[in-house]
């Protein structure tokens, strides 16, 4: 599942920059959460980053975006794939 973050958000900027899979930004009033790229932080931890550090916990799962592990997983393997390839060579 992707994760989403609601109106109670407080724009603390704490979860931006833990996010592995760049999937947070700021969107027009709060900070937005891109289901193509969240993972539930699958691939990288055991637990989701954002979820872990909001002060006000109004990060939920994405009723809209409900994901099996391995789905998850796929994607993670997707955006691996998509890093290289934008990753200019040494
Ligand atoms: S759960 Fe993980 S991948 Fe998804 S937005 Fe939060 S930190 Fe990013
Ligand atoms: S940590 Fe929570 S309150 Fe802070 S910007 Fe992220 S979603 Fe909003």
């Amino acid at each position: 599942m992707a994760l989403m973050i609601t109106s109670e958000c407080i724009n603390c900027d704490v979860c931006e920059p833990e996010c592995p899979n760049q999937a947070i930004s700021m969107g027009d009033d709060y900070y937005v959460i891109d289901p193509d790229r969240c993972t539930e932080c699958v691939g990288h931890f055991g637990e989701p980053q954002c979820v872990q550090v909001c002060p006000v916990e109004c990060i939920p799962i994405h009723p809209e975006h409900v994901e099996t592990p391995a789905q998850l997983q796929r994607k993670y393997e997707r955006l691996q794939a998509e890093a290289r390839l934008t990753v200019p060579p040494a």
